[in-house]
């Protein structure tokens, strides 16, 4: 037999001798006992801060007061287990202790197993009960519906304070219920092929979403967990109901919040990627991005983002550089193979659910052109489209500069057409332009590319060669004024220009080296024009 140490049973009996027998009994058993003689000492070791996990009362205890008025009594203060201890055990008398204890009796000279295996008894049922009262408290108290139904009429055994607060109805409204009134959405059929796969053992709990109805008639989604316990017609369902009203409107807003971030991302006219960092692929392209390509954004998703932008292959500057932004002018290659300059921009982006890279571009190509078109203009003179001689002035710096470094020689060769005036005068100012234009074309056609020709001022003009010694300038200035005379310029006829030619010397600055240039154009106008000169360091 099981002992049950330090519990603590309290002997009420006007018999000490009989008390101490008990005692002695209980005593071997494991049990710490007390003994109290008197209903006063009863009740005063009852209701005390040391009070007895049990007591044995004695059904008769003599001076007018018998023991199933004094449990009645003790149990108005305390929930003690009483187990009576009785000489007689007529039906009367069973009757009297069944009305005052759940806990029973033993008569007076049983057993001591018998005594010992009823208080025993006795102190597990009161632990049992204890404890059951314990969790009905917790589901009572609950916010969390809770239904206890018979599971085949469907109507409900019991209900939690969860439940009557949110659906409005009393306990004894509820009881007269059943879950079709609570689940509009189900008949009896319904929810009966739901239980199915509990009643037959195939499924331990089902969970299901579904629209409750409160008194009012107004609805509320929540979520539903039933579980069936015990079997045929002592079996009960229990169900669990979550109130899923914030919930749902917790996801509505982050739907509502996912689908702005979505027409935003889509409006935007800015492409975007949103990038895997450790693959490098791109989980997400906008309409932009799509556009820019050619292709449906999900013909985008899942590539690596270097099919996009080959240059950037494995040199990811976020992931491989270790930068936090990056920002660079890169070409975008489109599904049909053409590539448009963009600006991008990479950028790091951590979220809750891991690290991205967020890539955004934007079609620069245009704007390039435009820049590389304002730069042409800023450098070229409008009418003949030879550079402007503020360009050829920084060219020749650059070049004296490269000359100083290397010993490469330079030479320069300046032209002034002839009587010039006198063109104007005779066919015209448009004439003229025509003239300064053919001779522009005419040259270039001869020059090499890295040669400057550039337009000194009205019908003046240099040309800057680089790699070029002064004899090898002088015969091209030879050349070009040979072509020039002989070249027939519609609505004029011949024209003819005299040219100067010069070479670097050591020590050189732009002003030294132009003057010298244009003294030697000088000198062959003075040589009756038509003619080269070339100018030597005097
Ligand atoms: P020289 O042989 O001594 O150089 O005589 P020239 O007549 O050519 O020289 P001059 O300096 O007297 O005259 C230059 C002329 O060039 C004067 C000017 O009207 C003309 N001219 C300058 N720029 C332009 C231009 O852009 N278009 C036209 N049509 N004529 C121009
Ligand atoms: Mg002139
Ligand atoms: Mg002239």
């Amino acid at each position: 037999m099981d002992r049950v140490p330090g519990k603590k049973i309290l002997i009420v009996e006007d018999s000490r001798l009989q008390a101490q027998i008990a005692a002695d009994i209980l005593s071997r058993h494991g049990y710490m006992t007390e003994i109290a003689l008197t209903a006063e000492e009863t009740l005063q070791k009852a209701s005390g801060p040391e009070c007895p996990d049990l007591i044995l009362m004695d059904i008769d205890l003599g001076e007018g007061m018998d023991g199933t008025t004094l449990s009645r009594r003790i149990q108005q203060v305390k929930d003690i287990p009483v187990v009576f201890l009785t000489a007689i055990s007529t039906r009367e008398a069973v009757e009297q202790v069944r009305s005052v204890t759940r806990y029973g009796y033993v008569l007076k000279g049983a057993p001591e197993h018998v005594l010992v295996s009823t208080v025993e008894m006795a102190l597990k049922l009161h632990e049992a009960l204890s404890l059951a009262q314990m969790y009905r408290r917790i589901v009572e108290g609950s916010l969390t519906e809770v239904y206890i139904f018979h599971p085949d009429t469907l109507k409900f055994l019991a209900v939690n304070r969860g439940a009557r607060e949110n659906l409005g109805y009393t306990e004894e409204e509820l009881l007269d219920m059943d879950i079709m009134q609570l689940m509009p959405e189900f008949d009896r059929e319904r929810f009966r092929s739901l239980l199915a796969p509990l009643q037959q053992g195939e499924k331990e709990k089902i969970i299901f979403d579904a629209m409750h109805r409160r008194k009012d008639g107004s609805l509320y989604p929540v979520e539903a967990h039933l579980q069936l316990f015990g079997h045929g017609k002592d079996g009960i369902g229990v169900a669990f109901i979550l109130d899923l009203t914030e919930r749902r409107k917790m996801e509505e807003k982050l739907r509502q919040q996912g689908e702005f971030l979505q027409s935003l991302l889509a409006a935007l006219p800015v492409g975007i990627f949103i990038i895997d960092p450790a693959s490098h692929r791109i989980e997400e392209a906008n309409l932009e991005a799509a556009a820019m390509i050619g292709a449906a954004p999900e013909e985008i998703a899942g590539r690596p983002c270097w099919e996009f932008f080959p240059q950037s292959a494995g040199s990811c500057p976020i992931t491989v550089a270790k930068e936090e932004v990056d920002r660079s002018e890169r070409l975008l290659r489109r599904k049909d193979g053409l590539e448009i300059l963009v600006l991008k921009t990479v950028k790091r982006l951590r979220t809750d659910s891991g690290e991205k890279l967020v890539e955004t571009f934007i079609d620069i190509s245009e704007r390039k052109h435009l820049e590389e078109e304002l730069y042409r203009l800023s450098i070229t003179d409008p009418l003949t489209g030879a550079y402007n001689r503020r360009y050829f002035l920084e060219m020749l710096e650059r070049e004296i500069e490269r000359t100083r470094r290397t010993g490469h020689p330079f030479a320069l060769i300046m032209l002034d057409l002839d009587h010039f005036k006198g063109i104007n005068d005779r066919f015209g100012h448009a004439a003229g332009d025509r003239v300064l234009k053919s001779l522009v074309a005419a040259f270039k056609e001869r020059l090499r590319k890295t040669d400057c020709l550039a337009r000194w001022g009205g019908e003046e003009f240099v040309i800057l060669l680089p790699e070029t010694g002064v004899e090898g300038a002088a015969t091209l200035a030879e050349e070009l004024r040979q072509k020039l005379s002989e070249m027939e310029i519609p609505g004029v006829g011949l024209v003819t220009a005299s040219f100067g030619v010069t070479g670097y010397h050591p020590g050189d600055t732009v002003d030294a080296v132009t003057q010298r240039v244009d003294s030697a154009l000088y000198r062959a106008k003075g040589n009756g024009r038509n003619c080269v000169c070339v100018g030597g360091p005097h």
